[in-house]
């Protein structure tokens, strides 16, 4: 059996790993000149190059090939590579991944960047200057803003939504975590809408044009707009594709010799772009392609919010009513339905974490909220 992986991201090398372990014969293609690195590290990276470029594994696994991977010819089972060699599959695993949104009026802007790769987080911290603005006030926005704050920078977030982390926290949650930020030095504007740019005589950012108000004025403008997943191939080989590329139970796609994995790949309408569920979906095509027989099971879609002084937790949908309790800075609020827990959100503390794992989408009742909130 040969089996080839595109893309060395967590799910592609996971699967391709595990699959050469056990003597399959696997490649796994990388359009990235680097060995495997973990994205999520890279917010806490920027602005430390020698980090960055520790990141990377210098192992380099025989069956990476540092190639990418242009077509895909499903009538002969085998892919077109970027030097016009062509490799034959009797499995193909896309592992494609996506790509950091870009509003048309930044594209090739000098100091706009999107922050997905890891020469994106070169580039960051190679060209960084003050002011500094981040566009999206999400998970990625909120860690990138910090981490450079901290290195000294002055930035401000600006958030079209009505709050920061407007998908993870409720409007309450959002506030308290907004006045610790801003009394760490962070400026933040929500409700903004972003038209546009002004730049200087070499394109260089000068600043962020907004609906309503003055211009922010920036050098640096960190693009965290969420992410497309990568389908161009998968759509180019008429494949069912719609926000990502739609997978079954087994993670198959339309066609029976072709999975997708990871942030690329749709399941039950949702493309959820966390690491858990690209760790999730990479187990479950490594298990079907060794044959064993075990359908794809989603993790919890649990987020969590990584900083040195302040751990915040969410699952699920926040939005709605509530049983919350605030108390010295921590705060819990349970969001139920039909007497199932839909979502949760811990702020300040994550001892109830593990209940979240073991509750989510199960009933629950309200003595069992009320020993929860009896902090
Ligand atoms: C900065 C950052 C912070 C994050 N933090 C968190 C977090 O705290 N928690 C969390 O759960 N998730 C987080 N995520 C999301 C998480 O990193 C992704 O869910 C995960 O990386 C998805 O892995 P993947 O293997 O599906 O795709 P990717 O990691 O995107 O890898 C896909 C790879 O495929 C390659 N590729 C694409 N097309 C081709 C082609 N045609 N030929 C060859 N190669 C190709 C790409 O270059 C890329 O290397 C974060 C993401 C970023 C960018």
């Amino acid at each position: 059996m040969r089996v080839c992986v595109i893309g060395n991201g967590v799910a592609g090398s996971m699967v391709a790993e595990r699959l050469s372990s056990r003597g399959v014969a696997v490649t796994l293609y990388t359009e990235e000149p680097y060995g495997f690195y973990s994205r999520i590290k890279l917010p806490q990276l920027l602005c430390d190059e020698e980090g960055l470029c520790a990141l990377p594994s210098t192992r380099e696994a025989p069956y990476l090939v540092h190639k990418a991977v242009k077509k895909i010819d499903r009538q002969k089972q085998e892919i077109l590579l970027d030097d016009g060699e062509t490799s034959p599959y009797d499995f193909l695993v896309l592992a494609t991944g996506s790509r950091g949104r870009v509003l048309d009026a930044f594209a090739n802007t000098k100091g706009v960047s999107t922050l997905r790769t890891l020469e994106d987080a070169l580039l960051i911290s190679q060209t960084l200057a003050d002011p500094v603005v981040v566009l999206g006030g999400g998970l990625l926005g909120l860690e990138a803003a910090l981490a450079i704050l901290r290195k000294g920078y002055g930035v401000t977030v600006c958030e079209g939504a009505s709050h920061i982390l407007a998908r993870q926290l409720d409007a309450k949650a959002s506030k308290l975590l907004r006045v610790q930020l801003e009394s760490d030095g962070l400026v933040i504007n929500e409700c903004i809408k972003a038209t546009g740019k002004r730049v200087d005589q070499d394109n260089r950012i000068e600043a962020l044009v907004v609906e309503g108000r003055e211009d922010i004025p920036c050098k640096t403008l960190i693009l965290s707009l969420g992410v497309n997943a990568e389908t161009s191939l998968a759509k180019d080989a008429d494949l069912e594709v719609d926000r990502g590329i739609v997978v079954d139970e087994k993670l198959r796609t339309s066609d029976e010799h072709i999975f997708a994995i990871g942030d690329c790949a749709q399941y039950k309408g949702q493309v959820p772009g966390i690491l858990p569920v690209a760790i999730g979906m990479a187990q479950s095509v490594m298990a079907t392609l060794l044959g064993e027989t075990k359908d794809y099971i989603p993790p919890v879609l649990m987020t969590r919010f990584k900083d040195e002084k302040l751990e915040i937790v969410s699952v699920g949908d926040v939005s709605g009513a509530s049983t919350n309790k605030l108390k010295d800075g921590r705060y819990e609020a349970y969001f139920v339905e039909d007497g199932k827990l839909k979502g949760a959100l811990l702020y300040g503390s994550v001892e109830n974490v593990a209940f979240l794992r073991s509750h989510y989408l199960k009933a629950v009742t309200p003595e069992e909220i009320a020993e929860l909130l009896s902090f």
